[in-house]
């Protein structure tokens, strides 16, 4: 269980996104974390992808190291955000049989987010997209209705 600093309910650590950058949970509740990226949406955009973009490209590599020792541990099931580092940190969302794929072809290929359902991966593929990540719904994409 875990506080959430905005709304202040307890809640069980699944009501809370993972960080994997920062390897824990994210302070804000997803509930809470939904309602924010709506408000924020259109404030501070361009800083907020200046700043994102800087704290991964200064750290991506330790990550992406740590994760090359638990490449073979995936288990299925999951559904992946990755990035891929040859193409200008393309992010994208694949499901764990695809994601083998990825991984298997590809070594500048590393993993942002590990969800549990699709609606998660997408959500923070998003969101990457959103600080200026290229992918399929970046802003100079159309965004597919769904
Ligand atoms: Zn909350």
């Amino acid at each position: 269980m875990k506080v959430c600093n905005k709304c202040n309910k307890t809640k069980e650590l699944s009501e809370y996104y993972w960080n994997s950058f920062k390897k824990k949970h994210t302070i804000y509740c997803k509930e809470c974390a939904r309602k924010d990226d709506k408000q924020n949406y259109h404030e501070n955009i361009e800083e907020r992808r200046k700043v994102k973009r800087a704290y991964f490209r200064k750290h991506y590599k330790e990550i992406y190291e740590r994760q090359k020792k638990n490449r073979l541990n995936l288990k299925d099931g999951f559904f992946y955000v990755y990035c891929l580092l040859d193409k200008d940190f393309y992010v994208g969302q694949t499901d764990s049989v695809k994601w083998r794929n990825y991984a298997h072809k590809s070594e500048d290929v590393m993993i942002l987010h590990k969800c549990k359902t699709r609606k998660e991966a997408k959500w923070f593929e998003k969101v990457y997209h959103d600080i200026g990540f290229p992918g399929r719904y970046g802003t100079n994409k159309k965004t597919p209705s769904h």
